[in-house]
């Protein structure tokens, strides 16, 4: 099912509100792990209802089999809709076709269409001689040549190469005007940060597709500053001193439970068509996150 649909007819009830509840994993390295997570995690992942899961695109394309196959096992051993995300980063124009066609083949509709960050140690994205140099090319590539259903990322404190927030607000819009039909966000901790660039996509840019917020619970401290200072998002100074109280990472884990449970709380108050948890291929925190915003399914 496209996704886009899915968050037309939003599924989980969370604090007496229908959302789209959605989680986020990665290509695990090994075929033992891949089949370890289909296994051990996703059963249980699956079994608090997601709408979707989305698999991402290692950088440089370097698991792309494995994300598409991922994306596609779910959808066969669990009927679960799922979503490969695909980046530009180091990939040729014909590199990406062959990706999509792959996607097609096995019966996927539905991508996440991202740029990729710049290969490490590289300072500034360059595309490849035919490949694509923004997100917004990748889609408008997509929804020319494909019937996937597309999405594609934004970021409410504004992406860190952007000169200010709202031209990166603007470049979002134009995400959607090339045809994302939803838009999923970075990881942020304060939702004023959410609910200020949502008000400016909506009044001022006219915005009206689902704006998802992504939300990370935490599991270790070096984790979460290695994270928000690799994308450029805060970590709020309360979170942060906080973080220095604890000593080993079961504590964080529970207490990153606990910020993303005041953090949904608000989300939800002020309305919002879904949630996308980051997951990190682990249960234990999406289950208890939900589990403490009411998690109620309905059919
Ligand atoms: C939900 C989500 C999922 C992600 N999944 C992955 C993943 O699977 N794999 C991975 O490697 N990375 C992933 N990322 C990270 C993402 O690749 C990086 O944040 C990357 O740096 C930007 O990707 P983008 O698609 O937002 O790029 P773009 O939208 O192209 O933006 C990149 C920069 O260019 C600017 N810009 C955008 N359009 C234009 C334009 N038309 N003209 C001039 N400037 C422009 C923006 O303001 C921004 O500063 C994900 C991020 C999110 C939020």
């Amino acid at each position: 099912m496209r996704i886009a649909e899915l968050y037309r007819q939003p599924k989980t009830i969370l604090r007496g509100q229908r959302v789209t509840v959605s989680f986020e994993l990665f290509p695990p390295k090994t075929d033992e792990a891949e089949e370890a997570l289909f296994r051990e995690i996703l059963p249980q992942l699956v079994s608090l209802r997601p709408a979707f899961l989305s698999v991402t695109y290692g950088a440089g394309g370097g698991t792309r089999e494995r994300t598409l196959r991922i994306a596609a096992r779910i959808r066969q051993q669990f009927g679960v809709e799922s979503m490969a995300h695909v980046t530009c980063t180091g990939q040729t124009r014909s590199t990406i076709i062959s990706v999509l066609d792959q996607a097609q083949a096995l019966g996927l509709e539905n991508i996440l269409a991202l740029r990729g960050d710049p290969p490490r140690g590289q300072p500034e994205f360059v595309p490849q001689p035919d490949g694509f140099a923004h997100a917004t090319d990748l889609i408008r590539f997509i929804r020319s040549h494909y019937s996937f259903s597309v999405g594609a990322a934004f970021y409410p404190e504004g992406h860190q190469e952007a000169p200010n927030k709202f031209r990166d607000w603007d470049y979002a819009a134009e995400k959607v005007a090339a045809g994302a039909e939803f838009l999923i966000s970075q990881l942020f901790y304060d939702a004023r940060d959410y609910v200020e660039c949502v008000e400016y996509l909506r009044s001022k840019r006219g915005v009206h597709v689902p704006l998802v917020p992504g939300i990370l619970p935490f599991l270790s401290k070096e984790q979460i500053r290695r994270f928000t200072t690799l994308c450029g998002a805060k970590l709020p100074d309360a979170i942060n001193r906080r973080l220095d109280e604890f000593s080993e990472d079961e504590s964080v884990r529970r207490y990153g439970v606990e910020v993303c449970t005041r953090l949904c709380e608000e989300l939800l108050a002020y309305g919002i068509p879904g949630l996308h948890l980051y997951c990190l291929n682990r249960v234990e925190s999406a289950r208890e996150l939900l589990t403490n915003l009411g998690l109620k399914a309905s059919s």
